[in-house]
């Protein structure tokens, strides 16, 4: 048997996706260090483990994400945008609108029913409403960002937060920490900031029907359902939410893998 790749650079995390030659998914990792670290060659061995494959097992590897150039030993690479956006149709086909956050940028985009992109628009090179944002804004706080959610959703009322810049947005933290208002309550303000900021990224972008979130930050349910109430529009995550990317990259790889064998 064998098999095709698709790894995920990304600026925060790495993840990787294997499709066996009938293009099911039989193995899935995420580490998470991203980029300029061992994270990539360590979701690389993690995915092979995982299968319990050899590295001659792989025919083709799609690499994606902001660090895919620096990966060697791979077939090609795709663009984020394209990845997710196949990753996504792949996974929820009924999907038109994509809102991708991950670590260090925010992507909207468009497909059509085949899962090809129709139109897409971007963060600038500013941190605000990105997984790093959420990360900071955790730190500040003393909580893990993976309990974000929860302490939003325990919030009594939203501690608004005016600051969109994270080195703004920080010292508004500090001062509302220093005032005694509860976490939670500066925790769901947070995620309102983020949400009105995505919120009008998406409506330059056009939102059409459904809608889902994908990357890491679509784990987050407190901040999905603040956007839910900014967009005013029901917004789906799927389990591998953050594996979308890599997901898509597999099925390019897939494609390659099949092209080869027919040449
Ligand atoms: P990138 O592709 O840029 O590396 P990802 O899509 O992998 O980014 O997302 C990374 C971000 O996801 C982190 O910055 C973090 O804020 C967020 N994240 C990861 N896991 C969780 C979780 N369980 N709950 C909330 N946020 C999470």
């Amino acid at each position: 048997m064998m098999y095709a790749m698709g790894i995920d650079i990304g600026s925060t995390a790495s993840k990787a996706a294997l499709l066996d030659e009938n293009g099911k998914i039989v193995g899935k990792e995420i580490v998470p260090i991203g980029t300029g670290t061992v994270g990539p060659q360590k979701v690389f061995n993690q995915v092979l483990e995982s299968a319990d494959i050899d590295k001659e097992q792989i025919a083709w590897i799609t690499a994606t994400g902001y660090g895919r150039f620096a990966f060697e030993g791979i077939n090609d690479q795709k663009s984020e945008l394209s990845c997710h956006a196949k990753g996504i149709s792949y996974l929820m086909p009924d999907i038109h609108t994509i809102i991708d956050i991950g670590g260090q940028d925010i992507k909207v985009m468009t497909i059509n029913d085949k899962g090809g992109l129709m139109n897409f628009v971007m963060n600038d090179k500013c941190a605000a409403g990105t997984g790093r944002f959420l990360d900071t804004m955790a730190k500040v706080l003393d909580v893990e960002t993976e309990d974000l959610s929860d302490l939003s959703l325990q919030a009594d009322e939203v501690a608004e937060i005016s600051s969109t810049c994270t080195v703004f947005a920080e010292s508004e933290v500090i001062s509302k920490l220093s005032s005694k208002i509860k976490t939670e309550n500066i925790v769901a303000g947070i995620h309102k900031s983020v949400a009105r900021r995505v919120a009008s990224l998406a409506q330059r972008c056009g939102v059409k029907e459904e809608v889902a979130m994908s990357g890491g930050v679509a784990l987050n349910n407190g901040l999905v359902q603040s956007l839910e109430e900014e967009l005013k529009c029901k917004i789906r995550v799927h389990e591998d939410c953050q594996l979308a990317g890599a997901i898509g990259a597999a099925l390019y790889a897939y494609e390659g893998m099949k092209r080869e064998r027919m040449e």
